[in-house]
């Protein structure tokens, strides 16, 4: 067991599987108490039974369930703003319904934790909030990210207004722009592009390391940003990306 959250309790959005699930394992094994919600609670049940850990089933899109979560979870020190959706197309292939969508998952539902979640970390004098942005033209133009890219875009901004307004409580807020990651939603994808070489290729092309970022590499950097060794960081965009956008 290691110990860089040793007495700190963390709340991660979108933990049932991919980045978020890395995540709360990571915590974990870094000795803090972890809420690990998804608004899927079946894919929580691999997380059920590792010490330390705590599931609950939480749609980010649900303003009474985030504030029922903060309720119950009392103040916490680090939250970790997972949960995303990615549409795939152009300025024209997008329609209201999946703007609307993107903008109530990828944002909005950040702002609802934050507000739900930050008086506590006041209380306390301090704590790490994360969000999770993209690479995907929020740091480098991506093709057919249009809603995707605007939404992360606009967490880099979310991300820099509430470090400055808190700054001086003791609160840190970071985001993480990860390139391309090894995730069942990356998969789904590339299963959605006709699933073959070249659809795989559509995405590998963008990674000059010539791999997908793993999963465990990105919960590396928010277990940075969560622990007190990056407590003179905050308002930062951090880019995890292979070297896409070198
Ligand atoms: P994923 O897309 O594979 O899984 C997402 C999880 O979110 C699922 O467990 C799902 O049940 C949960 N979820 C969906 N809607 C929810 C809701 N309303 N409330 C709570 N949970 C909900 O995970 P991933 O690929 O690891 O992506 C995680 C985050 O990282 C997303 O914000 C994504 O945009 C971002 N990201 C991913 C990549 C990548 O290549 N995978 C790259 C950059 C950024």
């Amino acid at each position: 067991m290691e110990m860089r959250l040793k007495g700190k309790t963390c709340v991660v959005t979108a933990a049932g599987q991919g980045i978020g699930a890395a995540t709360a394992r990571t915590f974990a094994r870094e000795s803090a108490r972890v809420w690990a919600t998804d608004v899927d609670a079946g894919k929580l049940d691999a997380l059920k039974g590792i010490e330390s850990i705590v599931t609950r089933r939480v749609d980010v899109l649900d303003k009474a369930a985030i504030g029922q979560l903060a309720s119950e979870t009392g103040a916490v020190d680090v939250l970790f703003n997972c949960a995303g959706f990615v549409h795939h197309g152009t300025v024209l292939d997008a329609t209201d319904e999946q703007w609307q969508f993107a903008f109530n998952l990828n944002v909005r539902s950040m702002f609802w934790t934050i507000q739900a979640f930050l008086p506590g970390m006041l209380e306390k004098g301090g704590g790490s909030i994360v969000n999770m942005s993209s690479a995907a033209s929020s740091v480098k133009g991506a093709a057919l990210r249009f809603i995707y890219g605007t939404t992360k875009a606009a967490v880099v901004g979310l991300t820099k207004s509430v470090a400055v307004d808190y700054v001086s409580k003791g609160i840190r807020c970071n985001a993480i722009c990860p390139g391309t990651v090894q995730t069942p939603s990356l998969d789904e994808r590339i299963s959605a592009l006709g699933g073959g070489a070249d659809a795989k290729q559509f995405f590998l092309q963008r990674q000059p390391t010539g791999r997908f970022g793993a999963a465990e590499e990105i919960a590396a950097l928010a277990t940075y940003l969560a622990s007190d060794e990056s407590a003179f960081t905050t308002g930062t965009v951090n880019v995890i990306d292979g070297g896409w956008s070198v």
